[in-house]
């Protein structure tokens, strides 16, 4: 029946849908085949009570070990990009890099720095995603379309909250769909120095050798999280496969077979220590996700 909606896949592996690569699994995995079959889907679920988890490419998240028992929707076919002068609308599924490559190579800037965030548009509009700390993905935003109720709504920029790694559309059942940015235009050769210097700048400084999800906490007012783990001597400290990276203290690394219950314990150790030095409560910048 889901199959009518979308490409189908029973008990799937969720290992290769969370940058940890934990591996968990669902009953069922559906990626609607466009906007239509994911309203249809979102019907059929909501009718038939079935509890349902949206995914980008889950590279912010701490999935449970327990397998889920209803179904993970991914919007990878989702990922259409329409360019119109300096307009850009784009689908919810689109991976970011994807998007900052088309964008460069028609000279618009205004994206360039989100280009090594190794996520969605989804993703990253609902979790306000930024490199540098005063330029964010709704920089450029003019309005972004959700599924809201069973409706196509658009939501202008001034009616979306922002703050640091936070959108309104936190804690709501509101599905992204697609956004659409207004960009400026950009010098191609400078916006691709720009790519190239934040990846650079990545690769020296973060673990890429190994699975993880990015920052675990963020940086509290005035501190630097990473900072402060290393103070405490954390580096190297691990459960199970779960460690905190070498390279620097506020990634946690999974060097083998980590689950989630190793992640969450490093991560109980790491607040309880920072708490304990510096009384300070850090706050998880990644979303551990629970479900039945
Ligand atoms: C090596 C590495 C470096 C990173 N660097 C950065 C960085 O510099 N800056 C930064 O901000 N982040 C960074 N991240 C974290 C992560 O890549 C971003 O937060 C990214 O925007 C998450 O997108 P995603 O598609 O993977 O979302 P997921 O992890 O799949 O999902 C995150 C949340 O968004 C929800 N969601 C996803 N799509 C939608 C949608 N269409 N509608 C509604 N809800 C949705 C999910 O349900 C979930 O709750 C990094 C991660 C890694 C692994």
């Amino acid at each position: 029946m889901l199959n009518k909606y979308g490409g189908l896949e029973e008990n799937a592996s969720l290992e290769t849908y969370n940058t940890y690569g934990i591996k968990t699994q669902t009953k069922y995995l559906v990626k609607p085949y466009d906007l239509e079959s994911l309203k249809e889907l979102l019907l059929y679920l909501d009718d038939n009570k079935i509890p349902y988890y949206l995914l980008g490419k889950g590279s912010n998240v701490i999935l449970p070990d327990n397998p889920f028992s209803g179904v993970i929707i991914s919007l990878a076919n989702l990922n259409k990009m329409e360019f119109h002068d300096h307009t850009l609308k784009v689908e919810a599924g689109a991976i970011l890099s994807k998007v900052v490559s088309a964008a460069i190579k028609r000279n618009l800037q205004g994206l360039e720095t989100l280009g090594s965030i190794p996520g969605t548009i989804g993703g990253a509009l609902y979790g306000n995603a930024s490199f540098y700390k005063d330029i964010t993905i709704y920089d450029k935003v003019k309005e972004v379309e959700v599924i809201r109720n069973h409706e196509l709504v658009t939501v202008p920029k001034e009616d979306i909250r922002i703050s640091h790694r936070h959108s309104s559309f936190k804690g709501t059942k509101d599905i992204i769909v697609s956004a659409t940015f207004v960009l400026d235009d950009g010098d191609k050769e400078l916006m691709e120095e720009e790519v190239k210097k934040t990846r650079e700048k990545r690769m020296a400084t973060q673990p890429y050798e190994y699975k993880n999800a990015g920052s675990v906490f963020k940086n509290p007012e005035n501190f630097s999280a990473g900072k402060l783990i290393d103070e405490a001597h954390l580096k190297g400290c691990h459960v199970g496969d779960a460690y905190v990276s070498e390279k620097h203290a506020n990634f946690i690394v999974n060097k083998g077979c980590a689950t989630s219950k190793d992640i969450k314990e490093l991560i109980k150790i790491i607040k309880e220590k920072i708490k304990e030095k510096d009384n300070i409560e850090l706050e998880l910048e990644q979303q551990i996700i629970e479900w039945e």
